[in-house]
């Protein structure tokens, strides 16, 4: 399989070039040359399927040209070491709850797989390659631990200063070995347009072998499409299946539009966002109109620029009206995060993290008008990891769990840098 590039200024590119560049030399995100294709046979055996043995199934159909199939099948089977259980929070809505991995969000999917991947592709790599990660607070706990002790590879997260959680921090900062934290001052998109930056700086990756593990990386992108067939295949057996996804860059969403491309039976996909929503504006008025992302509860999609909006947009031909009859939009202020999880505690006893409620809410909505429908919502998240958001919205709080508790006893290491390109360049430098 070869990759082209959103912006189509560049010729196609392997899977190698693809997945340790991350971004592509024109700016664009790297898209599939085709999308594979799975028929009746496929779904109708579906069910019977465990989630490593179906992952394998569309790994292989998008790898399996250039990936033998044994390493194939340790990447997968590694990657995906956790359970993801579909539960009934309520009636017809369902919880996909991708936070069982070791740092408890949905980003230790893609993460431990690119991780993996990216290894195997680089294997005979003099040098050692250099892994640049922002992160608005779960990407960078889930690539750090992804990659932590591999040989040849060094990761550098860069996350905003005083904008993710404490557990969030602790998950990067105390781990040491072959990761490093950059307190960076200024907000998530400043992270992100450093690493972009880094990536087009001829100079820079003249001397050094840079490689992203965002979420723009094809690598983290494909594999999340993994766990929609899953989740398709626990709901009801005949149910008319909606989506909804809590979003900020949008990787998560795009693969789930990548699943529903090969067949997936996905009646319609809902994104929910907090109040950083310049995709629902998009589909209220045709006009993407990116700006600077605010802090809220759900930090993890304050997001001002979607990046993996050139890929939604590819996927429906750049038409505006195809984008937005698949998808819908809502959106949360703080104050109603909050009382959505606590109405949703108190009906349910489900505890919803503050991203979950977005999703939940939002298709909570979504089906009040679509009576036939049944859906899940992805629970990204353990809500213990935003815990002073969640025991400020809890009467009792909450308990953490041992896993994250583990991440807190280690000592912070991190290094203060402005949000100025030289800065950073020069840190990647020395
Ligand atoms: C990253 C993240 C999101 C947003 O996912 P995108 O793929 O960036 O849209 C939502 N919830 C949580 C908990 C996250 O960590």
């Amino acid at each position: 399989m070869r990759y082209y590039s959103t912006n189509k200024q560049v010729p196609l590119s392997t899977l190698r070039d693809a997945v340790l560049k991350g971004l592509a030399d024109d700016g664009g995100l790297y898209m599939p040359e085709h999308i594979p294709q799975f028929g009746n046979s496929f779904f109708s055996t579906l069910r019977k399927k465990t989630l490593q043995e179906m992952s394998l199934e569309v790994a292989a159909a998008f790898f399996g040209g250039d990936v033998a199939a044994a390493p194939l099948r340790g990447i997968v089977y590694d990657a995906l070491n956790f359970s993801i259980p579909l539960t009934k929070v309520t009636g017809r809505l369902y919880s996909l709850e991708l936070f069982h991995g070791p740092t408890m969000a949905f980003k230790d999917v893609g993460a431990r797989f690119l991780a993996r991947l990216m290894q195997y592709l680089a294997r005979n790599e003099q040098s050692g390659i250099n892994v640049l990660v922002a992160t608005s607070g779960d990407t960078g706990s889930a690539v750090a631990n992804g990659f932590l002790g591999m040989a040849g590879v060094a990761v550098t997260v860069l996350y905003p200063k005083g904008l993710v959680s404490k557990i969030q921090e602790s998950q990067f900062t105390t781990l040491g070995q072959n990761v490093r934290a950059l307190e960076v001052e200024g907000t998530f998109d400043d992270c992100q347009r450093l690493v972009k930056q880094a990536f087009l700086d001829k100079e820079l990756n003249a001397r050094r072998k840079l490689t992203s593990a965002n979420s723009i990386n094809l690598a983290r992108f494909i594999p999340q499409a993994f766990y929609y067939f899953w989740g398709w295949a626990q709901m009801p057996p005949g149910s008319e299946v909606v989506v909804c996804v809590p979003s900020g860059n949008f990787g998560n969403l795009s693969a789930g539009l990548l699943a529903q491309r090969m067949g997936l039976p996905i009646k319609h996909f809902v994104a929910a966002n907090n109040a950083n929503d310049i995709f629902l504006k998009y589909l209220q008025t045709a006009e993407f109109s990116p700006r600077s992302s605010i802090a809220t509860i759900a930090s993890a999609m304050d997001v001002g620029n979607p990046s993996n909006f050139a890929r939604i947009m590819d996927l429906y031909g750049n038409d505006y009206a195809k984008a937005a009859a698949a998808i819908s939009g809502y959106s949360y202020s703080d104050a109603q995060i909050r009382t959505i999880v606590k109405r949703v505690f108190g009906g349910t006893q489900y505890l919803l993290d503050p991203h979950g409620a977005c999703a939940y809410e939002a298709l909570r909505e979504y089906l009040e008008n679509d009576k036939n429908a049944q859906g899940f919502f992805l629970e990204t998240a353990h809500p213990a990891k935003f815990k002073e958001t969640m025991d400020e919205i809890l009467d009792d709080g909450i308990a953490v769990p041992g896993k994250l508790q583990a991440f807190m006893r280690g000592a912070k290491q991190s290094i203060g840098i402005s949000n100025r390109y030289e800065d950073f360049k020069a840190f990647l430098l020395q």
